[in-house]
């Protein structure tokens, strides 16, 4: 049996987009900077995607800007921020402990320049507080940039609440929707958002192609410099096909989106269930404010590597924590932002689903789990120790 459970790292591309993509390639590949007919043709299909998706999502289309994903979204976002202090002398800008490595790194490479980083707690639920984020802000402070969504354990921020402390502090907000967006029903007005980040391959859409949205009135930052797409915010021929393929996936998220949310959190709670049945095993993120297709544990006294490729011999495809970290041996910088001790955050297992997912899937990888799990506790030394008393217990 193949189970995929790693949808948090990209999910499959659906039929529809797919088909879409390819009927584009087939009679759109006039560029849609050309004058002729067939590059009008391509630029009016253009037009028609960018209005699409900026529907979707609460904005104007002449507010959203592609890019090739959610990490150069979330880099342009925070040099657009910067780009902004620097001009006007604010220097400070705030965002969380468990943010995706694309807004961490260039966070790093803004501290170089001279930026003040306030990183906020997200206490052990994996949720920011907003009265928190009020404090932390200051006279200096430019940009916020809170995921809407974590990656690893999924919980779901109060975007709108923290997006309401920017704004009424006169403070810029960036969120790193990423996960939200196709899974929840974002909206960027109502949602107090000056800046958002989405990628297509997210929600069953192309790999290679995502937006940022900005605020009108905004001064966007150019990242990539050149030719005049993007209203000469950033260069390069228009990716048409992955464009059209990832409105076609976002529309066909929004529409199913609230029956696929009932029927994923419905596994998603099966899964938990199940998962937590095992002896010494903790959920990590607020058990109910969490993505629905989010399932993220932590089993005592076991190496997470090992699991996931005991489960990857047995057909299940699985994660650590995001597939960024997978192959350092540094355990989870999420986990340990919500207080795991090293030793409990290296046995980590996150299970993301879609809506391609059945309750068989689900039964078979609990027990799956719970067979990998009790064969690595029986040669694990540590978890020797733990039994004989030598050690206590971190999950109880
Ligand atoms: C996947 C992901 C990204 C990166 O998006 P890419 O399109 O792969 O560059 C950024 N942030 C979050 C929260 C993600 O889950």
């Amino acid at each position: 049996m193949q189970v995929y459970l790693d949808n948090a790292a990209t999910t499959r591309m659906s039929r529809a987009a797919i088909d879409a993509m390819v009927a584009c390639m087939d009679a759109n590949y006039a560029n849609p900077s050309s004058l002729h007919e067939a590059g009008q043709s391509a630029a009016e299909k253009l037009l028609a995607a960018r209005q699409s998706i900026a529907q979707l999502l609460g904005a104007d289309s002449d507010e959203i800007y592609f890019t090739s994903g959610g990490s150069e979204a979330d880099n342009q976002a925070l040099e657009t921020a910067a780009a902004i202090g620097e001009r006007i002398g604010k220097k400070h800008i705030i965002s969380s402990a468990f943010e995706h490595h694309a807004i961490l790194h260039t966070l790093d490479r803004l501290k170089k320049r001279g930026f003040r980083i306030t990183l906020l707690d997200v206490h052990e639920d994996g949720i920011v507080r907003a009265d928190e984020l009020d404090k932390a802000i200051t006279q200096d402070t430019v940009c916020v940039s809170i995921m809407y969504a974590n990656n690893e354990i999924g919980t779901v921020q109060p975007i709108k609440e923290l997006g309401a402390v920017c704004h009424k502090r006169g403070v810029l907000f960036h969120t790193d929707a990423v996960q939200a967006v196709g899974q929840l029903p974002v909206n960027v007005v109502s949602d107090n958002i000056d800046m958002l980040s989405f990628s297509a391959h997210k929600f069953h859409g192309p790999k290679g192609i995502g937006a940022l949205y900005v605020k009108k009135g905004i001064p966007v930052y150019t990242l990539i410099s050149g030719g005049a797409q993007e209203r000469g915010k950033r260069a390069g021929t228009e990716n048409l096909p992955a464009i059209i393929g990832m409105e076609r996936a976002l529309k066909a998220a929004c529409l199913s989106m609230s029956e696929n949310a009932a029927k994923i959190a419905k596994l998603r709670d099966r899964l938990i269930d199940g998962l937590l049945s095992i002896p010494h095993t903790v959920l990590n993120g607020d058990r109910t404010r969490r993505l629905h297709g989010n399932v993220n544990v932590c089993f005592e006294g076991i190496e997470g590597e090992a699991l996931l490729l005991m489960l990857s011999d047995m057909g299940i495809a699985a994660s650590s924590g995001s597939a960024c970290t997978s192959g350092s041996l540094d355990p989870s910088h999420v986990l340990l932002a919500i207080g795991r001790p090293h030793e409990i955050a290296h046995g980590s297992l996150r299970l993301t689903l879609s809506h391609e997912n059945t309750q068989e899937d689900i039964d078979y990888t609990v027990s799956a789990v719970r067979q990998v799990v009790e064969q690595l506790r029986e040669i694990s030394p540590v978890w020797r120790d733990l039994q004989e008393g030598k050690k206590d217990y971190v999950i109880q």
